[in-house]
């Protein structure tokens, strides 16, 4: 009798195991958030921005977590979050953060925040030490509109004013270096002459500030966008929740931006680049970017304009092997509104 082929299965008297995934495409399986990678001269952006669900932006360059959202894994390497409110889709994964830095041995985790804020934000960490039962390292630093912090030599946060239902700021981040002055530099002098007139005490240099980042997190009013450093930052990230005609009043209520009032200051930006975030969940992305494309048809000035979550990768699972991130190439009619 023929030996049976390896490969073929023996049959077996228990009954075979039932389907359970209802056959369903493998990328629809998971329901894992996707984060959005977006490649700028000056550093990665990464994370993912939904209204209402969660806020989440880091640059990994620059050190910084802007909001935590629900802290995915890859924003735990930041040691500063700069949060601009508390409302849940920005702030819950607060603690987890804090404490996940702490746990893997990392230096602890610092949350720059409204000052108005700052009390209730040590309260919930303080909370969570009782149930832990074990303190969590960290620090707290609360500041008032215009503060600075400095992040490290020459990157400095300081905080602008946003308008929201809770008390807010946006955060901007400066590149902050010290110049010769110029009168100095066209005279050429020997480092040595430069050295002694800096022992006399005299002022050799100024200070030049680059506004490199801006994030509003959630404001209402354009006018939010037109003031200093955030209207010619390099990289300007707003929130735009609402897109629909029917939705100005669901902006104001919630204290979110609408379309129109972002359309009206548009013209007066002066960043390379805009990203949209924190689009409302109910809003179809590729309708929303016809919107805007739309609107700014008319536009004779024009900035680059673009969705943080256009930039989303999909999580990809085949049968067999390891879940992978890969980008998703332009993106078709078929997909969902928060790919
Ligand atoms: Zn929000
Ligand atoms: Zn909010």
């Amino acid at each position: 009798m023929k030996a049976p082929d390896q490969n073929t299965p023996v049959p077996s008297s228990e009954p075979a195991p039932r389907n359970l995934t209802g056959n369903a495409p493998p990328h629809e399986a998971p329901l894992l958030p996707s984060l959005a990678v977006v490649k700028t001269p000056y550093c990665h952006l990464l994370g993912y921005s939904v209204a209402g669900e969660e806020s989440v932006i880091q640059a990994p360059e620059l050190n910084v977590v802007f909001d935590i959202g629900k802290c995915p894994r890859p924003v735990l390497t930041s040691d500063f979050c700069l949060l601009t409110h508390g409302h849940m889709d920005h702030s819950a994964g607060l603690a987890y953060y804090l404490s996940q830095r702490f746990f893997q041995g990392m230096t602890p985790g610092t949350v720059i925040c409204p000052a108005a804020i700052a009390d209730a934000v040590s309260g919930v960490i303080k909370s969570w030490t009782a149930l832990e039962g074990k303190a969590i390292a960290h620090r707290v630093i609360g500041l008032n509109i215009g503060d600075e912090f400095e992040l490290r030599k020459g990157l400095i946060v300081r905080t602008f004013a946003t308008r929201h239902t809770v008390p807010s700021a946006g955060f901007l981040l400066l590149d902050r270096r010290e110049k010769l002055k110029p009168e100095l530099a066209e005279q050429n002098l020997p480092g040595h002459m430069l050295r002694d007139m800096k022992a006399r005490g005299e002022k050799i240099t100024y200070t030049l500030d680059v506004p490199l980042i801006a994030y509003t997190g959630d404001t209402s009013m354009g006018e939010t966008l037109l003031q200093d450093g955030v209207r010619d930052a390099r990289i300007l990230i707003t929130e735009c929740t609402f897109f629909e005609h029917g939705h100005r009043k669901r902006a104001a209520v919630g204290q979110h931006l609408h379309v129109n009032e972002f359309i009206e200051v548009l013209p007066k930006l002066e960043n390379e680049l805009v990203l949209i975030s924190h689009l409302s969940r109910r809003t179809y992305l590729r309708w929303a970017q016809k919107q805007l494309e739309k609107a700014m048809a008319g536009l004779i000035i024009k900035p680059k304009v673009e969705f943080f979550m256009d930039h989303a990768q999909k999580l990809q699972v085949r049968p067999g092997k390891a879940a992978a991130f890969t980008p998703v190439e332009p993106a078709t009619k078929e997909d969902s509104e928060d790919a």
